[in-house]
């Protein structure tokens, strides 16, 4: 099949020549095209996708060295060349050729039409093992890319995973400890989820916790980072934020979230979230999990004065699990 033919381009000014060479490779199963210009040669580098040029050297506009360097730098893909140096032969020419212009190999006119045979056939082989290379190289990049997605993100709402959460909250607020900027962490949890589950089902209240996810982080500004930290409950790290500033954009998340009603299967439903926030620069504070056990204060806080609530985290707070008290989950209710 022609697909199959391996594309030369030949570059070359003398139809008596272009025709001889064009004989020859097409009888050895090659697909050629002849360019009789330099400008003519450059174009088709580009957008004709040859697997090999062929350049002569003199040509009537521009020179096959100019062409070489011009398609080293132009043309994204590999494509082997070959300059014949026939009208200039100096064994200058023919170093600066493979060294200074960028070709990979030479041949002086007139040829050994064999020997022309042999030197394509090298460089297409040197050019199939660089493709299959690349490409290779490409799907193996892809894997990685999906490889890298499943482990970073959960499941269930597409968020990051806490594992992820982790790797980030370490990295933010060491940043943040060096640089003395402000940095804020907010856990968010779902008020009596519990409920939730036992009145529509698990399938519903997996389902109300992607509605939550997508609500939470398209609410987000770019360069906060929010992860799914357990069951029911979300963290999210603001950088150069600092509590009041992270409170602002909780209040606004647990408005949003209160406000809105999710129209599961089952029926109508809302629920709300409750938050709690802790800061640094701090006193106090002078590791992450320092600033996580603060806001899980916060956060307790939250739910024990009542939920649905954001509160920012102060030495005063009790520590005491908050008992539960009932938050309507339908409007209405
Ligand atoms: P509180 O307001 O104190 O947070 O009450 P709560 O009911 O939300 O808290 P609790 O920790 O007692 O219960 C959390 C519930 O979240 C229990 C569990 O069944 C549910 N849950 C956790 N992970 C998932 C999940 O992936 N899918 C579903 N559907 N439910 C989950
Ligand atoms: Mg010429
Ligand atoms: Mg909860
Ligand atoms: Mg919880």
């Amino acid at each position: 099949m022609d697909v199959e033919k391996k594309h030369i381009l030949l570059v070359e000014d003398s139809r008596t020549q272009a025709l001889f060479a064009r004989r020859l490779l097409e009888g050895a199963g090659y697909r050629v095209t002849v360019a009789e210009t330099g400008r003519a040669g450059m174009e088709l580098a580009q957008t004709a996708h040859p697997d090999l040029l062929l350049l002569d050297v003199v040509l009537p506009d521009i020179d096959g060295f100019e062409i070489c360097r011009y398609v080293r730098r132009s043309v994204v893909t590999y494509i082997p060349i070959l300059i014949f140096t026939g009208e200039r032969t100096g064994v200058e020419d023919r170093i600066g050729a493979l060294t200074t212009v960028g070709a990979d190999d030479y041949l002086a006119k007139p040829y050994n039409p064999r020997e022309l045979l042999a030197h394509v056939e090298a460089l297409l082989r040197i050019k199939s093992t660089i493709d299959e290379l690349l490409s290779r190289l490409s799907s193996e990049k892809q894997s990685y890319q999906a490889l890298r997605r499943i482990a970073l993100t959960d499941y269930l709402t597409g968020l990051y995973n806490r594992h992820y959460f982790a790797e980030v909250f370490e990295k933010e607020f060491a940043f943040a400890m060096r640089y003395k900027t402000a940095l804020a962490l907010a856990l968010a949890d779902i008020d009596m989820f519990r409920d939730v589950n036992n009145k529509y089902g698990h399938p519903t209240g997996d389902w109300v916790l992607q509605n939550v996810s997508g609500l939470m982080q398209s609410k987000l500004r770019l360069g906060d980072a929010i992860a799914r930290y357990g069951g029911e409950e979300f963290v999210m790290i603001l950088p150069m934020t600092d509590a009041h500033a992270a409170a602002v954009a909780c209040e606004r998340l647990r408005a949003q979230i209160e406000q809105t009603t999710l129209n599961a299967e089952a029926g109508p439903l809302r629920v709300t979230v409750s938050f709690g926030i802790a800061a640094i620069p701090a006193l106090g504070v002078t590791k992450a999990s320092e600033l996580l056990e603060r806001a899980d204060k916060a956060l307790y806080q939250a739910k024990h004065t009542g939920r649905n609530r954001v509160e920012i985290y102060n030495p005063y707070m009790t520590s005491v699990p908050p008992a539960p008290t009932p938050t309507p989950t339908k409007p209405g209710d």
